[in-house]
């Protein structure tokens, strides 16, 4: 079996950013030479997720309508998490986004359903963070 590890960074310039990361795994999946296993994707970092949708910008924005309703950024003051930091609401997004994705990979491809396209969900944004990207098979 073959093992595979690489991270990826990303510093956005706003606190939330929906990014496209599908052809860094991709260049990732073709490092590694693998063309049957799993690949694992994970945000390292408790402010941001990762995941799998549409790359549609309508549907971005509704996302992001959708998080402020459910944990909105504002005021700090209404969350206990915010003492020394202001990021309780991107703990929140986080969670509802989920932290990683698992893709089948056949035939030395991403084994995606119907425009399935794999992002990283910034909640917490302005400084360098990284995503883990793990590929097993052979
Ligand atoms: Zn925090």
């Amino acid at each position: 079996m073959k093992s595979y590890k690489k991270e990826l960074w990303f510093e956005t310039r706003s606190r939330r950013e929906l990014v496209n990361i599908t052809p860094d795994v991709n260049v990732c999946l073709q490092e590694s030479g693998i063309r049957e296993g799993l690949l694992l994707c994970n945000a390292m970092h408790i402010t941001a997720s990762v995941f799998i949708n549409d790359d549609e910008s309508g549907l971005h924005h509704d996302y992001e309508v959708w998080l402020e309703k459910l944990a909105p950024e504002k005021p700090h003051s209404q969350y206990r998490h915010n003492g020394f930091e202001d990021n309780a609401d991107a703990h929140m997004k986080r969670q509802i986004m989920g932290r990683e994705v698992v893709v089948a990979i056949t035939e030395g491809k991403l084994d995606f359903g119907p425009w399935e396209q794999i992002f990283y969900g910034e909640f917490d944004g302005n400084r360098r963070k990284r995503v883990l990207v793990k590929i097993i098979g052979e």
